[in-house]
C-alpha cells in the first residue's frame, strides 16, 4: 500500500474510496444530467461540457440524501458513433462492473439496442441497477407503455421520471435506497468484528520516508476510529517500541496490526499467544475477498524467471524511491525465484479485459475505490483462471510470516494451504528453498 495521506475526514470530505459509486448510463439526450440535478437538488454538472474530447467518465462527489456521500459517474457520449465513440462505449461498459448502482436512463419515447446492450451488461456483471424511464412528459402513452413493458420484462426494477418537472424523483430515490441496501456490497469494517469493548489493540505504524508529513494514512485513521467506536483502547507505536509497549500493558492486547513493511520485525517482537495481522491484510478483508487473495498467493511459490506478472495500483500516486509495487515487490520476487519476472504495472481504474497472459496478479489495497470495484476484479480473475493476490498477503508470504499474519483469518489460511497443495501436485516443488530472508 502506498501512502496517500488523509486527515480524519469530515462528512463532506469523505474519501472517494468510502463513497458509493452511482453510474448514470444512457444516451446523451436521455436527461442524465437533469436527473442527477433533480436527485441532489443542486446543479452538479457531471456531464462533460466538451463532447467528443474524452473517453473517461466524468466523476462528481456529492451528498445524496438519505444515502449519504456518493460519487456520480457520467459516461459521457456512450452511444456516440465513429472510432472515438466506439472507444468510449467500451470504456463506459467496462465501468459498469464496479458501480455500486447503475441507473440505466432510457427515453420514454423508445428504446434502442444501445439500452438493451447496457441492460444485458448489468445483468451479466450482476451490477445493482435500476432502469429509469425519463422524459415521461414528452412521450405518447403508447411509446411509454411499450418501453415500460420491455423494461419490466428485463427483470430490472423500473421507475418513471420527468426530471424536468421533478416528477418521480422521490420514487427513484426510494428505489435507489432499496436496491443499494439489498444488493450492493459495501466495505466491511477494516477491523472486522475482532474488536470488543475494553480490549486493547496495538497499531504499529513505521514513520519512514514514505510516511506523509504530520499526518496518518487512511487505514491507520480508520483503524483508530473503529477501535474507539467499539469502546476499545488503542496503543499506536513505531515498530521499535512494540515489545516495550506490550510489556507495559497489564493485560495483553487482543491483537497487533502492523504496516506490512514491518511485519517480519513485529512478528518477532510479539509473543506467539498474541495474534498479528497487517493493515493491508485487513484492507483485503474490508475491501476485497481475503480468502481469494490468500488462495491466489499460493502461486507466488511456483513462479519462474520470465513469467509475466501484473501489478495493479488503483491510483496514480507519485512513486516513492523504493516504491512497494514498482521496486520492492519485484525485487523480493526476483530474490525468491532466482531471476527477474516480466512485470507489467497497471495504474488507475482500468483493468485489462484479457488476463490470461499473466501467471499472477498482485493488486494494491485499493484504498481509493469501492469494494464493488475490487470484487469486480476478483471476479474477472476467477473467471479467467488467473490467481490474484494483494500486496499485504504477498508481502507477508515473501517475508515468511503468512501463517502468523493470517491468524485472525483461519479461512484464508485454509484457502492458501489447499491451493498450495494443488499447485504442488501440478508444478512440483516450490521455487526457492527459503523465502524468509527477503528484504
Ligand atoms: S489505491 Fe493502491 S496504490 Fe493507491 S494509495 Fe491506495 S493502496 Fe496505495
Amino acid at each position: 500500500m502506498s501512502t496517500v495521506a488523509l486527515n480524519m475526514p469530515s462528512r463532506l470530505e469523505t474519501p472517494k474510496g468510502l463513497r458509493l459509486y452511482i453510474g448514470l448510463f444512457g444516451r446523451r439526450n436521455a436527461g442524465k444530467s437533469s436527473l442527477a440535478n433533480a436527485l441532489t437538488g443542486q446543479h452538479i454538472s457531471i456531464v462533460s461540457d466538451v463532447a467528443g474530447t474524452t473517453t473517461d467518465p466524468v466523476e462528481k462527489a456529492c451528498e445524496l440524501a438519505p444515502i449519504g456521500p456518493v460519487v456520480f459517474i457520467d459516461t459521457a457520449g456512450i452511444d456516440d458513433t465513429g472510432a472515438l465513440g466506439e472507444l468510449r462505449t467500451q470504456r463506459s461498459l467496462s465501468v459498469l462492473g464496479w458501480m455500486d448502482l447503475a441507473l440505466i436512463v432510457c427515453e420514454a419515447a423508445g428504446l434502442t439496442d444501445f439500452e438493451r446492450t447496457l441492460i444485458a451488461a448489468v445483468r451479466k456483471n450482476r451490477t445493482p441497477a435500476i432502469a429509469v424511464i425519463n422524459k415521461t412528459d414528452a412521450a405518447s402513452p403508447e411509446s411509454l407503455k411499450a418501453v415500460r413493458d420491455e423494461l419490466c420484462a428485463s427483470g430490472l426494477p423500473v421507475v418513471e421520471t420527468s426530471a424536468l418537472r421533478g416528477e418521480g424523483i422521490e420514487a427513484l430515490r426510494s428505489e435507489m435506497v432499496r436496491v443499494i441496501g439489498s444488493q450492493t456490497q459495501p466495505d466491511r469494517p477494516l477491523m472486522g468484528d475482532n474488536v470488543h469493548p475494553g480490549e486493547t489493540i496495538v497499531l504499529v505504524t513505521p514513520i519512514d520516508t514514505g510516511a506523509p508529513k504530520g499526518r496518518m494514512i487512511l487505514p491507520q485513521v480508520q483503524a483508530i476510529r473503529e477501535i474507539l467506536d467499539a469502546d476499545a483502547k488503542c496503543v499506536v507505536v513505531r515498530e521499535n517500541r512494540v515489545a516495550e509497549a506490550i510489556a507495559e500493558l497489564r493485560t495483553p492486547p487482543a491483537f497487533v496490526v502492523t504496516d506490512s513493511q514491518a511485519v517480519r520485525q513485529v512478528v518477532q517482537a510479539v509473543p506467539e499467544s498474541i495474534p498479528v495481522t497487517t493493515f493491508s491484510i485487513q484492507m483485503a478483508y474490508s475491501k476485497s475477498d481475503l480468502v481469494e487473495m490468500a488462495r491466489g498467493a499460493a502461486m507466488l511459490d511456483f513462479l519462474k524467471p520470465g513469467d509475466k506478472v501484473m501489478i495493479c495500483e488503483t491510483c496514480s500516486h507519485h512513486p516513492q524511491p523504493d516504491d512497494i509495487g514498482r521496486k520492492k515487490l519485484p525485487r523480493w520476487l526476483a530474490q525468491k525465484i532466482g531471476g527477474a519476472l516480466d512485470i507489467e504495472v497497471v495504474v488507475g481504474k482500468d483493468f485489462p479485459s484479457d488476463l490470461t497472459p499473466y501467471k499472477i496478479i498482485l493488486q494494491c489495497g485499493g484504498c481509493v475505490v469501492t469494494r464493488q470495484h475490487m470484487l469486480s476484479r476478483v471476479r474477472a480473475a476467477i473467471e479467467q483462471g488467473v490467481p490474484m493476490t494483494n500486496y499485504g498477503v504477498a508481502i507477508s508470504h515473501l517475508q515468511g510470516v503468512l501463517t502468523r499474519a493470517l491468524e485472525l483469518h483461519p479461512e484464508a489460511k485454509k484457502a492458501f494451504d489447499e491451493a498450495h497443495a494443488v499447485l504442488q501436485k501440478r508444478f512440483g516443488a516450490p521455487s526457492g528453498s527459503d523465502n524468509a530472508g527477503a528484504r
